[in-house]
């Protein structure tokens, strides 16, 4: 049985979520299984992301991304729950959000402990993860309440234990339970949405539930700025392997997702570590973004001071720092930092060039021609400039050399109802126009772009230049609903749908805990030091990060972040 009705959750939720998994399961054996016919058939074969099976998850949800891994949302749904008990709640049935956020575990655990091809989740509930619908995990993770570490107490056995195929070995489920515990045993899930609920103001800073309306954005962060800790001491309990399980790339969105929305990476001191250790570990970090400065890498280390900082105080290894892109313009313009802990453009052509090494695959910048870029800016010029005039928009239009960009006049705002109608105008213009080169036009929040590329070839070049394939790749955003610049990311990788930096931080600190880092490196100092005057430096080797001096730095002028501009603030 499965429904999420309210005093049924108890014993239907978890099932609910198993059919989830099998519907999802059978549309990735569709998919895998076309892809093999077409492969054996000689036919010119589409990447996995545009193949169209008529599974019955396809037939409920048109819309619905690729899947790069299975997904163990039963899992990821018992110990939300155990954590939680959202099954025991009378009156709130759960919420778009938690369902998110138990999507987003259930990813990160399959990149990270990937349980094999062809094994049912019922298997998996027999013998695998003890967590039933009655266990909870204590405040230090240990399982109680009857469950037993390889789940042979669980209340389900019998009822579920029909499922035929292999059985987990008695590893893969220990595995499985450490990697739960060592996520129950963190800190709550950001969950601020709740809060504003609280407050009244129900709608605000939600995800959005409605497929083409944008999230609403979140004012400025500053949760980590109080949080600017004393941890870097217990880098000393790192694991001594060089690599960790999980993904071995993760691309990020910039705005909201690693900065505030407009803002910069200053006060986030959590947020640089995790990435500091992800760098420390072998996986390669990408912010793939819409901001296009062109090749003028100061811009984009203004927007990155903060985090640039700590890798520097930190000295971070050259090795480690040539891991770490940009990707401009969603996929224009890539950059890499170098041992001055500075960006440096990635040369573009002749051998080893990223354009280069890349045009194997049709939709590559390498194959573009400037006619082509120039139908689609024109197009999507003379589209906002209608949508500016219908609507009535307070807003000016700015034309860069691979995108177009409606954004609001100073100190207007323009409505996001607006701005999905200029999105979804625009979007659907150019795909009657059949303009041949990809593209992503998306609300930004503040402002509608239409960019030539998107984010789907940002990750592929990446993976292409790197040598990392789709389910070894993870991507990290906020604006995954089809006005959103995101959700092409979609067709490529699996990802993680956050809504702000906090969540991301969290997301990370999770990546690093369930990939089996002592949760000592990623914690505070013990209570008594955790709140030590000097609580805005991060201790470095010695040294100290001083994140509000980075602040302080970057206020000293401020940039224009749609057109990249300097702007001298006036000092008293
Ligand atoms: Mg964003």
């Amino acid at each position: 049985m499965h429904s999420f009705v309210l005093d049924a959750l108890d014993t239907t939720g978890a099932d609910t979520f198993s059919h989830f998994e099998m519907l999802i399961d059978e549309h990735r054996r569709m998919t895998d299984q076309l892809s093999a016919e077409l492969n054996s058939s000689g036919c010119a074969q589409p990447s996995i992301g545009n193949l169209i099976v008529p599974s019955r998850l396809k037939q409920l949800v048109p819309g619905v991304g690729t899947f790069y891994t299975r997904l163990p949302l039963r899992k990821a749904f018992e110990a939300y729950n155990a954590k939680y008990g959202i099954t025991k709640r009378r009156y709130v049935c759960i919420s778009f959000n938690e369902i998110r956020h138990i999507l987003n575990l259930a990813q990160i655990i399959a990149m990270i402990a990937p349980y094999s091809q062809g094994e049912s989740c019922l298997n998996m509930k027999v013998n695998g993860m003890s967590l039933g619908p009655t266990t909870r995990l204590s405040a230090s993770g240990l399982i109680e309440n009857g469950g037993t570490i390889d789940g042979r107490n669980n209340n389900n056995n019998n009822s579920n234990n029909k499922g035929g195929g292999g059985e987990r070995t008695m590893r893969q489920s220990e595995t499985d339970n450490k990697v739960l515990e060592a996520w129950a045993s963190m800190g709550d899930t950001p969950r601020r949405d709740s809060e504003d609920d609280s407050s009244g103001d129900s709608g605000k800073n939600k995800v959005a539930e409605s497929p083409t309306s944008s999230p609403s954005r979140k004012p400025i962060e500053r949760r980590d700025r109080s949080d600017t800790c004393d941890v870097e001491d217990s880098l000393s309990h790192l694991p001594t392997q060089t690599s960790l399980p999980g993904p071995k790339l993760i691309c990020f969105d910039g705005d909201q997702t690693l900065y505030s929305d407009g803002a910069n990476f200053e006060k986030t001191p959590k947020l640089a570590k995790y990435l500091y250790l992800l760098l420390k570990h072998g996986v390669a970090i990408a912010v793939v973004t819409a901001a296009g400065y062109e090749y003028q890498a100061d811009k984009y280390e203004f927007r990155l001071t903060g985090l640039l900082a700590y890798f520097k105080e930190r000295k971070l290894e050259r090795e480690n720092l040539e891991r770490f892109y940009i990707f401009g313009g969603e996929c224009n313009y890539l950059l890499r930092l170098g041992t001055d802990y500075k960006l440096h453009a990635v040369r573009e052509d002749g051998p080893g060039g990223w354009m280069t090494s890349t045009k194997y695959f049709s939709e590559s910048p390498g194959n573009w021609s400037e006619e082509q870029v120039k139908t689609i800016l024109d197009k999507s010029e003379a589209s906002f400039q209608q949508s500016l005039k219908d609507q009535n928009m307070r807003a000016r239009i700015i034309r860069k050399k691979r995108s177009v960009g409606l954004i609001p006049k100073v100190d207007e705002k323009i409505p996001r109802e607006a701005l999905d109608e200029t999105v979804l105008r625009i979007q659907t213009e150019l795909e009657e126009a059949k303009v041949t080169l990809p593209f992503c036009a998306f609300n930004g929040g503040r402002d509608a772009w239409v960019d030539v590329g998107n984010k789907r070839v940002g990750v592929q070049v990446l993976q292409s230049y790197l040598g990392i394939h789709p389910e070894e790749t993870l991507h990290i955003g906020d604006q995954f609903l089809n006005t959103g610049n995101d959700f092409a990311a979609r067709c490529i990788c699996p990802c993680v749908w956050i809504t702000d930096p906090e969540e991301t931080t969290y997301i990370l600190k999770s990546i690093l805990r369930l990939a089996g880092v002592p949760l000592m490196a990623l914690m505070y100092h013990s209570a008594g030091e955790e709140k030590k005057a000097n609580a805005s430096k991060v201790s470095v080797g010695g040294k100290k990060v001083d994140f509000e001096e980075a602040g302080r730095r970057s206020s000293r002028v401020s940039m224009d972040v749609y057109t990249g501009e300097y702007i001298k603030k006036m000092t008293n």
